[in-house]
């Protein structure tokens, strides 16, 4: 691209909070055939809050003690919607031994001196932990959308907690922009699979990726860079940061962490996903001007 095409194309982004790192991150805005959208913090606000709590055979009380306990040493995000509602109910504290955080599936720690496994279905399957009547329960949660948390206290499942994190507002419109420019949209997550369905059907995405540990991120990227497609991904966090660098266009979303907006090609300052179909409409619009 001609210098002057370029210093437009920059000066048009960064007015509207859309920073575009180099001349390269333009052009290959231009490029892009499929935009990959990580679900958490991207297409939903990243705001999780706690929805249902369905126990059996345990007060309230004593459940979320048990649960709290363990979350308040996790930095996950749904972690911190589960104390967060610990919290507002009043709930007594309690302290955690050998806190074990489990990248992808949940986290697990000893409250005097009961074992409690907190997660996806994925970690209570490996620790031998039978759902029983709990496997429908979290089935309906999933099919609304929600996140279904598992926690089982010394090997028997005793509740599933739903978790509910909206999608952003303008989502839905930032998908369909992105349509109509002729690019496909992917949703990656770590999340189950029927929840991420749920809400990418909400959304109009019609490609998920669900259930993806936070290693495996960079690996579906280069299995859509097959035959040479050129792949944006749209990520927040952490996680994140290896899928970013792997794609040809890697886009931070400007509220999430440091590790992903300095891994990234782009940054969207106002952390709206409409700024993504914006970003490849600029790179567009430069390229024509330089012919
Ligand atoms: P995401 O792509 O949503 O950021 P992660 O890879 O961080 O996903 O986590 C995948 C799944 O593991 C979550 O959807 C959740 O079911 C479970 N999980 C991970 N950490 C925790 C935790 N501290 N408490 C409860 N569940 C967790
Ligand atoms: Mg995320």
């Amino acid at each position: 691209a001609t210098p002057t095409a370029i210093m437009v194309g920059t000066g048009m982004g960064a007015k509207r909070g859309v920073l575009f790192k180099n001349a390269m991150a333009l052009e290959t805005s231009a490029r892009i055939q499929v935009v990959v959208m990580d679900k958490t913090g991207t297409l939903t606000k990243g705001e999780p809050e706690v929805t249902d709590v369905i126990i059996d055979g345990m007060p309230q009380d004593e459940l979320l003690r048990l649960v709290a306990a363990v979350e308040r040493e996790s930095e996950h995000p749904l972690a911190e919607a589960v104390v967060r509602h610990a919290d507002a109910l009043g709930v007594a504290a309690a302290s955690a031994e050998r806190f074990e955080n489990v990248p992808g599936h949940g986290a697990i720690a000893h409250v005097d001196g009961r074992r409690v496994v907190i997660g996806n279905r994925r970690l209570l399957e490996r620790e031998n932990v039978d759902l029983g009547t709990f496997a429908a329960r979290r089935d309906e949660l999933a099919a609304t959308g929600r996140t279904a948390v598992l926690v089982s206290v010394d090997g028997v499942t005793a509740a599933v907690i739903g978790i509910a994190d909206a999608p952003r507002d303008t989502s839905v419109a930032a998908v369909a922009a992105l349509h109509d420019l002729g690019v496909e949209v992917v949703m990656l997550t770590g999340d189950n699979q029927a929840t991420a369905a749920r809400i990418a059907a909400q959304l109009g995405i019609d490609t998920v990726i669900a259930e993806v540990l936070p290693g495996d991120k960079a690996t579906k990227i280069a299995e859509l860079q097959n035959n040479g497609r050129k792949v944006a991904m749209v990520g927040d966090g952490v996680n994140d940061a290896p899928a970013l660098a792997q794609a040809d266009l890697g886009i931070a979303i400007g509220a999430g962490t440091d590790v992903a907006i300095e891994t990234a090609d782009v940054v969207l300052m106002r952390s709206d996903p409409l700024d993504v179909p914006i970003a490849l409409r600029i790179g567009r619009g430069t390229l024509r001007k330089m012919r």
